[in-house]
């Protein structure tokens, strides 16, 4: 017998569906935080991915500007810092990777405010 599959609906989560996402765990994927777990709505495995390399900071810009040639220039070094675990709220969406419709991967489930590996 073929599984079948929930068709596809753009439906935000319920408050216990959103209380189960919450309960996913936050995991430390090199610099990323990845958060996974069975959909509530098809139960396919889907993930969230905070990329960290977004939340790098740029170089500083060091010295003053105005006074000319020193002959002293600091090297742009750009620093990779360990940073702490983004707080705020993500919005997760089904992201299975099963076509549930024509077109679209994923079973349309998303919750919204979710809290990140920091904390709301
Ligand atoms: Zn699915
Ligand atoms: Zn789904």
């Amino acid at each position: 017998m073929a599984k079948e599959l929930v068709p596809y609906a753009l439906e935000q989560g319920n408050p216990s569906e959103a209380a189960g996402v919450q309960r996913w765990r936050w995991q430390q994927d090199g610099d990323d935080w990845v958060k996974t777990g069975p959909c509530p709505r098809c139960k396919h495995a889907i993930s969230k991915r905070l990329v960290m390399t977004s939340y790098l900071t740029r170089p500083a810009v060091t010295g003053d500007t105005d006074k000319g040639d020193t002959g002293k220039t600091e090297s742009a070094r750009v620093q990779r810092l360990r940073l702490p675990a983004p707080p705020g709220t993500v919005s997760i969406f089904c992201n299975c990777g099963v076509s549930h419709a024509d077109g679209k991967s994923g079973c349309g489930f998303f919750v919204k405010d979710i809290a990140g590996p920091g904390g709301a």
